[in-house]
């Protein structure tokens, strides 16, 4: 068994970060929010965030979502889906977690719109389902995301769908040392947000998910609003 990190330490000292970087560029700490990267991390893990403070999760696999929902269940927090998720789990997706952000298709806003449609219609929901649109920021061959050229049409149709909330975007960015390219993936994600923000129906479209562990101060720069943090508050992830 691998000892238990100081959850509530690295969670103090990651928000410290995050207050500095805020600082720097001249933002309120409190504008940027911070979401724990749940993957492979066992319930009592999410716990002691709750405890410390944070119940504010992201998880990549949906199986690992529906088991890790069951255990927090009485705890009060809020989940989204941060993972690539196929089309044919995202009504599993939807049933245990309250937003996605990674949607990246007109294909898959249509099948959540319908689901959604139908979660209504059954007295499941009550208001249209939040999702961010995930973009390929650094066109990297590894990533998911649409392209930033086709995000201002798919954010305009998403538009039109009556069961579906835009909240805004969310990416990875270059997954590199070299500052500069994380720089201009973030730089171009906030630019994308402030054009899709001026499109009919979307003026509220204002969360930008990015920034993780090794490039939060970066994000923040670029007007981040959501980090999400793995490693450096549960540590290393021992994967299964
Ligand atoms: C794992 C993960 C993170 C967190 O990464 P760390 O480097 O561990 O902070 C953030 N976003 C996504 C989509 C992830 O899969």
């Amino acid at each position: 068994m691998a000892e238990m990190p100081d959850i509530a330490g690295n969670i103090a000292r990651v928000q410290e970060r995050i207050a500095q970087a805020a600082a720097k560029a001249g933002r309120a700490g409190e504008d940027i929010k911070l979401m724990l990267a749940a993957k492979y991390q066992p319930a009592e893990n999410l716990i002691a965030a709750m405890e410390a403070g944070v119940n504010y999760f992201g998880h990549n696999l949906i199986p690992q979502l529906v088991e890790a929902e069951a255990a927090i269940s009485t705890y009060p927090h809020f989940t989204s889906v941060i993972g690539h998720i196929q089309s044919n789990k995202l009504s599993t997706a939807m049933d245990h977690a309250q937003r996605i952000d990674t949607v990246d298709s007109l294909k898959n806003l249509q099948r959540i719109n319908r689901r959604q449609e139908a979660r209504i219609a059954a007295g499941e929901a009550d208001a249209p389902y939040p999702v961010l649109l995930q973009v390929n920021s650094a066109a990297a061959p590894t990533q998911f995301g649409c392209s930033p050229q086709e995000l201002l049409e798919l954010a305009s149709r998403g538009s039109e769908l009556p069961q579906i909330e835009i909240c805004g975007l969310m990416t990875i960015g270059a997954n590199t040392e070299v500052e500069k390219e994380i720089h201009a993936s973030f730089a171009l994600l906030q630019e994308l947000g402030a054009q899709m923000q001026s499109l009919p129906g979307l003026s509220g479209a204002k969360i930008l998910s990015m920034g993780m562990t090794s490039d939060l101060e970066i994000a923040i720069a670029h007007g981040s609003t959501e980090v999400r943090v793995g490693t450096a508050v549960f540590g290393p992830r021992a994967q299964k």
